[in-house]
């Protein structure tokens, strides 16, 4: 593996090297809503089109044989991604979907939806991203299924602890972040894997910020969940395809939720068998390029360093942390700048301007950072908030992206610091 170089890193990405006003160069400060995508990626979605657009599992003429065995071999890529000793006998844990959403609702209607019952609980946090809650509020509507949420403690902080607190012999799904999208702080996935095992609950991960963030632990640590859920789009891989990561019997226990052409392994006027997983969940025509794209993200990640990276993304995070909290007026969201545990992501609130002026006015400087409720409405209104800004990093960013965003937060606070009566009256609110 290449030792890592964030300049020479951000040289193979052609979106951040636009100017997005005149005489604006992008700082893009936005990772953690998606990913740009590396030459690596835009190449290998191209020689799919031009050169086997065919359809997977379905031909046996060479195009098709070829698109085949590149979309199989995206699994293996996966699985070893995250760890596993065994990508090749681990490839059929791996089920394409259209994003981490999805993963989430095939787990949470077709496992636990034939076998959660009224009473059964399922115990999530208060920081989960609505991908991670809209699901399981879903369920306990249809089945009387009983929601538990593992709080902040007193300093804003999501802690293993708290989780651990409303756990009970009555949970049978653990499904919490791996790491917040808010926060930017993560939870142990192996702790996390014991205290499920401990009262024989399923334990899904969302893995959608941390399977970019967090090194990959070795030998599989991760695997060991009973599922895992992220989005290509994050790790720099097209849009469009997510995976679903379940144990061998876990998902020959999920039921699909799509029916179609693909996941059958006969199809009767009267009756129907499925196919194995992962086909079994892979109803269509599956999202042939992208997962092929996802693998070549995959690939060109994997010639770095990933401790090396998640280091980067961390220090960058926390030094911007620092000296945001350090401004007049600057509120970080959830916890304290010294939060080691910080990857990548800090979110924050100014007394004076609202996250969507800052945004707005951030975007005239070259600076992209998102504004708004990053769908965790619950954890805002948690911490008396409708919204916030947010700065997260990529291996791409490095010290002059941190200025930028210094930079232009404080002519923001400068700007409408003075002129708050006026600002408040025309700016926008959600
Ligand atoms: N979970 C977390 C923690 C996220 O940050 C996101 C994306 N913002 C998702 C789930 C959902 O990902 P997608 O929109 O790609 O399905």
């Amino acid at each position: 593996r290449r030792g890592f170089d964030s300049r020479a890193m951000r040289a193979a990405f052609p979106a951040l090297h636009r100017e997005v006003h005149p005489g604006k160069p992008l700082v893009y400060l936005d990772s953690a809503a998606t990913a740009p995508k590396p030459q690596a990626v835009l190449d290998a979605v191209r020689r799919y089109d031009a050169e086997f657009p065919a359809n997977v599992h379905r031909g046996i003429h060479t195009l098709a044989e070829e698109a085949t065995e590149a979309y199989e071999a995206a699994r293996a890529t996966v699985a070893a991604w995250l760890g596993s000793t065994d990508p090749l006998g681990d490839a059929s844990r791996v089920v394409f979907v259209k994003n981490a959403t999805e993963a989430l609702n095939l787990v949470a209607l077709g496992w636990a939806g034939s076998r959660l019952e009224k009473g059964d609980e399922v115990v999530l946090t208060v920081a989960e991203h609505h991908a991670n809650l809209v699901p399981w509020r879903m369920l306990a509507e249809r089945r009387g299924v009983t929601l538990r949420y593992a709080d902040l403690d007193a300093e804003g902080r999501l802690t293993f602890e708290a989780v651990e607190a409303v756990v009970s012999e009555r949970t049978l799904v653990l499904a919490v972040t791996g790491l917040s999208n808010i926060l930017g702080t993560s939870l142990p996935v192996d702790r996390l894997v014991a205290l499920g095992r401990s009262v024989g609950a399923a334990v899904v991960v969302d893995l959608a910020q941390a399977a970019g963030r967090l090194p990959a632990p070795v030998n599989g640590g991760w695997l060991e969940a009973d599922f895992l859920a992220f989005s290509g789009h994050k790790l720099g891989g097209p849009t469009g395809v997510g995976v679903l990561v379940g144990r061998p019997e876990r998902l020959e226990e999920t039921e699909p939720i799509l029916g179609g052409g693909g996941m059958i392994a006969r199809v009767d006027l009267d009756a129907v068998t499925w196919t194995e997983p992962p086909h079994k969940f892979e109803a269509g025509t599956p999202p042939i390029a992208q997962a092929i794209g996802l693998a070549a993200a995959i690939d060109f990640l994997d010639q770095f360093d990933r401790v090396a990276i998640a280091a980067h993304e961390q220090r960058l995070a926390q030094r911007a942390a620092r000296e945001l909290a350090a401004l007049d007026g600057v509120r970080l969201v959830g916890a304290g700048a010294d939060r080691v545990e910080r990857h990548g992501i800090v979110s924050f609130v100014c007394d004076a301007v609202h996250p969507h002026d800052l945004a707005q006015w951030a975007d005239a400087d070259g600076v992209a950072i998102r504004a708004g409720h990053h769908c965790g409405q619950p954890l805002h209104r948690r911490l008396g908030l409708t919204a916030s800004a947010r700065a997260s990093f990529g291996p791409y960013n490095d010290d002059a992206d941190v200025d930028c965003l210094i930079a232009t937060v404080r002519s923001a606070l400068a700007r409408f610091g003075r002129h708050r009566a006026t600002v408040a009256v025309g700016s926008h609110r959600i």
